[in-house]
């Protein structure tokens, strides 16, 4: 996977993120203060404008490029966090040309780990690491059962996908859903279901550029 794919992934989600702009921010107005969609689609929006502006030539630019530019735009807890995580990606992979499956599961290794140094949140806390630390397991397990790419991250997207829905029953412990105590039982974790999507839309680009 070279930067022209992730630069692919980025341009999807942001695509998928503008047109569930809505329904995240619906999301959040359940739990939080309405905004994540909001604050999500002006970011990835403006990573879009930053890949155009700036060259990319490796995928550790792109993602640290990318990570920069949301902790730049978007406010809120969300925008530090995917920042980091983003960042993290982005270093772990370096100046390399090209990352391969597990050069990939590493840095979605090291992207978790700076969402989960930054915002202090354990699975079972209703964030997005609910989301992004089941599917992290799943690649690995995918990686070390020998799946090809496009099965591997299809197997990290359902996961995600799944850790997101069983927010729901949660109750909300870090962030401004744990104001609302055991109100927040009930409802899907805005920023989890985010994080499903991006991966979905990482999963997508696998399945189309990649090949079956
Ligand atoms: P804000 O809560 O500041 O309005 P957003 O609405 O953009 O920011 O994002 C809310 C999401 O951020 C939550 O749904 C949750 O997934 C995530 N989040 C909040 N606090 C944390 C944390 N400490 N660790 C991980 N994720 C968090
Ligand atoms: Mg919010």
């Amino acid at each position: 996977m070279d930067a022209e794919f992730f630069r692919a992934w980025l341009t999807e989600a942001a695509s998928v993120v503008e047109s569930q702009r809505d329904h995240l921010t619906q999301l959040d107005a359940a739990i939080g203060d309405a905004d994540h969609g909001i604050n999500l689609a002006r970011g990835f929006s403006a990573v879009m404008a930053a890949l155009d502006q700036a060259s990319t030539p490796s995928p550790g630019s792109v993602l640290t490029l990318a990570g920069t530019t949301l902790i730049s735009k978007v406010g809120g807890a969300s925008g530090p966090l995917y920042g980091m995580a983003f960042r993290q990606a982005g270093k772990a992979l370096g100046s390399a040309e090209v990352a391969d499956l597990a050069a990939l599961a590493g840095a979605l290794e090291a992207a978790l780990a700076g969402v989960q140094k930054l915002g202090a949140a354990r699975e079972g806390e209703k964030t997005m690491v609910d989301a992004l630390a089941p599917a992290v397991s799943a690649l690995d397990k995918a990686l070390a059962e020998g799946a090809r790419a496009e099965a591997a991250l299809s197997a990290l997207a359902s996961a995600a996908a799944a850790g997101a829905q069983a927010t729901v029953s949660m109750q909300a412990l870090k962030g401004r859903a744990s104001y609302l105590g055991p109100r927040s039982v009930g409802h899907e974790d805005p920023g989890a279901a985010s994080t499903a999507l991006i991966l979905r839309a990482l999963a997508d680009v696998a399945g189309r550029e990649l090949g079956p």
